[in-house]
């Protein structure tokens, strides 16, 4: 197994192209469509298990996203106030901030939902019952420490996180912020955003994805981690810092054509990247999480991530 690097920078579309482009073309969003984001998820971690050294782990978050799939179903969630919409735009903030957003206890219900559904399944880990069982109890006797829990997990804040529920707390996060921006009007968007953060809710981005297909062919977008709101960013620039000369490609050689890490020799960090061309059926949480060995490697070779994947809490043992 090798890792190479691919230096060469690639051109984003041949010469005359570039010229003829106009920019105003490019979907600067894409909000997450409801119906499909988790079903999407949940099949893409199935498949991807079938021959993976973490099935087990794989098969298990594809239950959770299963239940995501069903939670958001009946999900509609208090949407921000025309006065929060309008600071956003005052001072290009993202209007969703999920960061000390008022959020509604119905995001625990949420929660309960997927425990219930989880737990109930069929053969499932010991380990996995014990998490959701120690869930229930925290929904029903102290719900203090579970938002504290979220709000530790909203902002990446590893201390005192407890890794095995972490995904759990996530996940319903997830169904509550992807349930909000789904139904968000893009039109009421600051016209800019923040670089490196959704521009939707704020959070950081899990991986990106080069698409194919009509409007959005050869363009790169990030994927958030929190609502599945996919934003457009240019190719070969660091997603983390906005370098755009010590960017470079590592993938395993002979393996997955359709992912590298994308590094940056300026801040040390890596995030992947998925080639929509190579394996139409990549989704950014999936894939990312069912391509721990390229992490491996990429760590091996200096680079950290510049933010986890949602499924899977990277921070528990670092502290
Ligand atoms: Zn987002
Ligand atoms: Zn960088």
């Amino acid at each position: 197994m090798f890792v190479y690097l691919e230096t060469q920078l690639q051109r984003i579309l041949p010469r005359g192209e570039i010229e003829a482009l106009d920019h105003n073309t490019i979907p600067r969003i894409q909000l997450p469509a409801r119906d499909s984001v988790f079903a999407t998820r949940a099949a893409r971690l199935r498949q991807l298990a079938v021959d993976s050294p973490v099935a087990d782990y794989l098969l298990l978050m594809a239950r959770l996203v299963d239940a995501q799939h069903h939670a958001l179903r009946g999900c509609n969630a208090p949407p921000a106030s025309e006065d929060r919409i309008a600071l956003a735009q005052a001072h290009g903030m993202p209007p969703l901030q999920a960061v000390g957003w008022p959020r509604d206890p119905l995001w625990r219900d949420i929660l309960r939902q997927l425990v219930d559904e989880v737990a109930g399944g069929q053969d499932v880990p010991a380990e996995a019952l014990e998490v959701c069982a120690a869930l229930r109890r925290a929904l029903d006797e102290d719900t203090e420490s579970l938002e504290d829990l979220a709000e530790a997990v909203l902002s990446e804040q590893h201390r005192g996180v407890d890794g095995a529920a972490a995904p759990f707390v996530m996940a319903a996060l997830q169904v509550y912020w992807t349930d909000l921006a789904s139904r968000f009007d893009e039109k009421q968007l600051p016209v800019a955003s923040p670089f490196g953060v959704c521009p939707v809710c704020a959070s950081l981005p899990v991986a990106s994805v080069v698409r194919v297909g009509g409007q959005f062919e050869g363009y790169r977008y990030l994927c958030c981690s929190l609502c599945a709101t996919q934003w457009h960013m240019v190719r070969v620039k660091c997603s983390h810092c906005e370098d755009v000369e010590s960017v470079a490609y590592q993938a395993i050689e002979g393996r997955a054509p359709a992912i590298k890490a994308e590094t940056c020799d300026r801040c040390h960090t890596y995030r992947k990247i998925f080639y929509q061309d190579k394996d139409l059926h990549v989704e950014p949480v999936a894939d990312d999480l069912a391509s721990l060995m390229l992490d491996v490697l990429v760590g091996e070779a200096g680079y950290s991530r510049a933010s986890g994947n949602p499924l899977l809490w990277h921070g528990a043992e670092e502290e």
